[in-house]
């Protein structure tokens, strides 16, 4: 397996506060790897910066062996990395199926339609309910997104991160809030995902990480302490020491 994602000695800076301090990871070609750790461990800043949102303060990360470190949000999308955006990029007035339209629209490098228009084309219309019948939403096409349950705008968001047909899909807490039916359906939609796509997941919910990761790594005040396998991170000792109270079983890591 080749390095698809690379990081490299990657420091973010905050006033006084290194959110990445020299971390260190690679996601192999085809693996789902799970991010875990405390609560502002630096996942989703480390998740930020390899989106392109917010750049780092040292250090380099790696696509395919080109140094996109400083590379626009847009340019890592057109090379195949997609993040999954949590509720914000969706349009509650308009149906799942245009949202999804829209999304597709955005990774046609069409100039800006008007909404009105973009309606209207089947050239968006056909992808974006492929889209949503690969997350399990399509009979919910027609629903006002804000309409939705929880988990079926997750499955929306999926939908539109795929939208630009991504190698690379960034996951950031996609179980967050959800109950027992919810993670399930996600879960499963995860399960399938992770046959045509690299992923890289943070996720509290070890149930999830143990039937999902290929691999995990663990990341504490900014840098990655550990990765291996998921039975390789239960019993490493310096993973338990970083969690309070992991010995229980090792069944459940408790947040800071
Ligand atoms: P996690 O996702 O692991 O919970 P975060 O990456 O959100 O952690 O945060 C890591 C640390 O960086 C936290 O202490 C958080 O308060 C801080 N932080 C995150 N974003 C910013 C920001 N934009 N400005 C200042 N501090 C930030
Ligand atoms: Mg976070």
């Amino acid at each position: 397996m080749t390095d698809l994602l690379r990081v490299e000695n990657l420091s973010k800076r905050f006033g006084g506060l290194l959110a990445s301090n020299a971390l260190n990871l690679q996601v192999a070609e085809g693996e789902t790897h799970a991010l875990i750790g405390p609560n502002g461990a630096g996942k989703s800043t480390l998740m930020n910066q390899l989106s392109g949102e917010i750049l780092p303060s040292e250090g380099h990360i790696f696509f395919r062996e080109q140094d996109i470190t400083k590379l626009p949000v847009y340019k890592r999308t057109a090379l195949g990395i997609a993040r999954s955006y949590q509720l914000t990029t969706i349009f509650n007035g308009f149906s799942a199926l245009e949202n999804v339209m829209l999304a597709v629209q955005a990774n046609q490098g069409h100039s800006f339609h008007f909404w009105s228009n973009a309606r209207k084309e089947p050239q968006l219309r056909t992808p974006a309910a492929e889209l949503l019948g690969r997350v399990g939403l399509l009979p919910r096409g027609d629903v006002v997104a804000g309409d939705l349950a929880h988990g079926e705008q997750r499955q929306l968001e999926i939908a539109m991160a795929l939208a630009s047909n991504p190698t690379l899909l960034l996951l950031d807490e996609p179980l967050a809030g959800m109950g027992v039916e919810d993670s399930v359906q996600i879960i499963q939609l995860l399960e399938a995902l992770k046959k045509e796509h690299t992923i890289l997941l943070i996720e509290h919910d070890m149930n999830a990480i143990f039937s999902l990761a290929d691999r995990v790594s663990v990341l504490v005040y900014g840098s990655v302490i550990a990765t291996g396998s998921v039975d390789e991170i239960r019993t490493n000792a310096e993973v338990q020491k970083a969690y309070l109270g992991t010995k229980r079983e090792g069944q459940r890591f408790q947040h800071a």
